[in-house]
């Protein structure tokens, strides 16, 4: 069963804490796959089905019902594969946003092999409340714009998500302090998902 499964690590961490900003670097290098939950959802039309059910649930800062989210996340990595966007047997999928809560990380032990999880960490709430009001003026996003659906979205988080760590054993986890210039938690970063990727998989030649 294992070698069926997506061999993966989680970027975790609160709203704000620079998950996708990680995920969007570390995914430009061959070898590593990155996929934002959140970034699906958005490039969805708004008029579909699916695209009405997430602005009805984001606009709120509330999480999509877990069947409807985990489908679609499903879907959408068979798809990747079929494309070979992502190569399973040779890429680490790191993956940003989901499991979101302990439900979803039950469903998705039949597709994943979680071999570590990146818990970027801020215990500065508000500098993190801050980042995300920059980050919605600057990207159009609906969800961060007001200042009681970020704080909505962060107690959802500290509710639902912050318990998702309990589920996997301690010694998967790594700390990362998510305060520093993207550069320098990407050097934290590096250290932990570097042997990783070297232990689980055959390295891509530079240059190719
Ligand atoms: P994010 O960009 O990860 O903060 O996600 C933006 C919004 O998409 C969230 O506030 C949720 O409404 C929805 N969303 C993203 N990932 C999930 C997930 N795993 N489960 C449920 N809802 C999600």
């Amino acid at each position: 069963m294992d070698s069926q499964r997506y061999q993966t690590v989680l970027l975790f961490g609160a709203p704000g804490a620079g998950k996708g900003t990680q995920g969007a670097i570390l995914g430009r290098i061959p070898g590593f796959f990155h996929l934002s939950c959140g970034e699906v959802f958005r490039s969805l039309d708004i008029h579909s089905e699916l695209g009405s059910v997430f602005y009805e649930y984001s606009s709120k800062g509330e999480l999509v019902p877990d069947d409807v989210t985990v489908k679609m996340w499903a879907e959408n990595m068979h798809a990747q594969t079929v494309l070979s966007l992502y190569k399973p047997h040779d890429d680490l999928l790191l993956l940003d946003g989901i499991p979101r809560n302990v439900k979803q990380a039950e469903i998705m032990e039949k597709y994943i092999k979680v071999l570590g999880i990146i818990h970027l960490v801020c215990r500065d709430k508000e500098a993190m409340i801050k980042r995300l009001r920059r980050r919605a003026l600057k990207e159009n996003r609906i969800d961060d714009a007001q200042e009681d659906v970020i704080r909505r979205r962060w107690d959802i988080y500290e509710r639902e998500t912050a318990p998702v760590l309990d589920f996997y054993p301690k010694n998967l986890i790594h700390e990362v302090d998510a305060v520093g210039s993207p550069s320098s938690v990407l050097q934290h970063v590096l250290q932990v998902v570097v042997p990783i990727q070297d232990s689980h998989f055959n390295n891509p030649i530079s240059g190719e």
